[in-house]
């Protein structure tokens, strides 16, 4: 059994599949484990770089569970009190606690009461959506709408009709909220999945309920998850080989027979599983026989970014660990996204200071911070001008709001979304798969199952969607699919249990 890449799909399938008796060889172009997942080392200092927001634990606790170890020991974590500061021009700023009482609180206190009840109604009908999707979506093989209805039974067909599955994700809030900068704050969630909230649709609600039912901090960075992850899968059996591109993907008989390494070194085997981008496929980059793996149609790209990771000395601002910065007119920004491919000429800006914790604390000494500006996957190259006029805007936004960055000391590295697609072949940067735009976008999204026998997907452009717990969650759906399919012992479906679940007790400090 072979997978390809050591993304947290390569890694969740490698370790279910080990843990099912096949023996597992995982290829991964790059030279350690994680995927989007990575560190940058900037002056020597580990700055996190892809995924800062660890949520939906349970996905972890049950994963390593199942294999006989425990998540929160080998992963130390400490629940998040604080989930982001809120920055509006003009001085605005909303720090909006994780837990729901203080976060109600916080609300009212920022817009009043009115819009404190709106949070209220808003959390308990994205609470009621989750469950029932948690139990008959994400956990599951990708149904049709049908069978997603027939899964849901009344009830939880009720309870998703709460959220109007049907509107638009900005649409639906202003059911909730009057304030355009709650609506703001709440639409963001859409970018998680790198959408745009005035065209995802109103059920991508349940993304803030899954923060406000708890975020964590990573002791050691979120690379840590990556590692342990990888470790797990050796400890279970998998053979895990970096710096090991596949060139091709081996048919015969018109099914998977095994991959090609750039080395030209062939592997034979019963299945392959695909953990990179499923349009890689599509367009012929594992050779001409995977082709039919790959996707039909050339759907909608979701968002792809500019991200810094800088080490510098910073001062003013008191930021948090996660900070938003937010842009003043939030449908023209996706207007540039979405419908010109442009960078937005006042682009969002999300900064996560990593030596910051949740509460408020004047920046002491060099500080690691990495800053994610949205941009379009256009496929074609952001021009040189394109990237620096954001990066100058950048840097302008966030001094107008009182963060004073020595530029003239720091050490930037950027990455661009021609970075990205090259880093992850077939995604012209998007990082998130297609864009879930409209109600039916969901169920359009790659199964674990391809058309080609014996050739398999998983990751975060797949079913069920972007993120790095659903992109472990695809892993395990495809792992079981193919001991099904293999007449393996099968590994446990991932099962749809609450969010809370046993952290340590002793909650370790987050330091970065
Ligand atoms: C900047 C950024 C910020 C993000 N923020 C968050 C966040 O805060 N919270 C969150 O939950 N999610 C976040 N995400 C999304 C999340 O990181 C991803 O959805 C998830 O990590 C994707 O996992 P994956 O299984 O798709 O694998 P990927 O991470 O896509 O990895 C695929 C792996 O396959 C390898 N590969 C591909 N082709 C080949 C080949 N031919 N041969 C060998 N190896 C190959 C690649 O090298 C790569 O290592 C963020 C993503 C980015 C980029």
């Amino acid at each position: 059994m072979i997978v390809i890449g050591a993304g947290m799909g390569g890694l969740s399938a490698a370790i279910d599949l080990a843990q099912s008796g096949a023996r597992v060889s995982l290829f991964e172009a790059a030279s350690a484990p994680g995927g989007k997942m990575r560190v940058v080392r900037v002056n020597g200092a580990a700055v996190d770089s892809g995924p800062t927001v660890f949520t939906m634990g349970w996905v972890f606790e049950q994963l390593f569970a199942e294999a006989g170890a425990d998540f929160w020991a080998r992963v130390p974590c400490a629940r998040a009190k604080v989930l982001a500061r809120h920055h509006w021009r003009g001085g605005a700023m909303l720090d909006l606690p994780a837990a729901a009482d203080a976060a109600r609180a916080a609300i009212a206190a920022f817009a009043g009461e009115r819009e404190a009840d709106g949070f209220d109604r808003f959390r308990r009908d994205a609470a009621r959506a989750y469950a029932p999707l948690r139990e008959a979506f994400m956990t599951k093989a990708r149904p049709s709408p049908v069978e997603l209805a027939r899964r849901l039974g009344p009830s939880g067909l009720g309870a998703l009709m709460a959220v109007n599955p049907f509107a638009r994700l900005e649409g639906r809030l202003r059911h909730y909220f009057r304030d355009p900068r709650l609506r703001q704050l709440f639409g963001r969630y859409a970018t998680y999945s790198g959408a745009s909230p005035y065209a995802a649709p109103a059920t991508l609600m349940v993304i803030a309920h899954v923060e406000l039912d708890g975020v964590w901090h990573v002791a050691g960075g979120m690379i840590a998850v990556a590692a342990a992850m990888a470790a797990l899968a050796a400890q279970s059996g998998a053979v895990l080989r970096y710096d090991s591109p596949v060139a091709e993907i081996l048919t015969r008989g018109g099914k998977a027979a095994g991959v090609k390494l750039a080395s030209g070194e062939e592997i034979p085997a019963e299945a392959v599983l695909f953990n990179g981008d499923p349009d890689a496929l599509r367009d012929g980059l594992l050779g001409a026989a995977a082709r039919d793996g790959g996707p039909r149609d050339a759907p909608r790209r979701s968002l792809s970014a500019l991200t810094w990771s800088i080490a510098a000395q910073a001062s003013g601002f008191t930021l948090l660990r996660h900070n938003v910065f937010f842009s003043d007119d939030y449908r023209a920004e996706f207007d540039a996204l979405f419908g010109r491919g442009e960078i937005p000429a006042d682009p969002t800006l999300y900064v996560c200071a990593q030596d910051q914790g949740d509460a408020p604390q004047a920046l002491e000494g060099p500080q690691r911070l990495f800053v994610l500006a949205n941009a379009p996957a256009r496929g074609d190259q952001l021009t040189q001008k394109e990237v620096e006029t954001c990066e100058t805007r950048m840097r302008a936004r966030l001094a107008e709001a009182g963060l004073a960055i020595d530029w003239a000391t720091a050490t930037a590295i950027r990455t661009s979304p021609d970075d990205f697609a090259r880093r992850f072949p077939g995604s012209a940067g998007a990082l998130y798969g297609r864009a879930i735009h409209g109600p039916l976008a969901s169920f359009t999204r790659p199964a674990s199952r391809t058309r080609l026998a014996g050739l398999y997907l998983a990751g975060g452009a797949t079913h069920p969607s972007a993120g790095v717990p659903m992109a472990t969650l695809s892993g395990r759906l495809a792992a079981l699919q193919i001991a099904t399919d293999l007449g393996l012992r099968r590994p446990s479906r991932p099962a749809a249990i609450s969010g809370s679940i046993s952290t340590p007790s002793a909650p370790v400090p987050a330091t970065g």
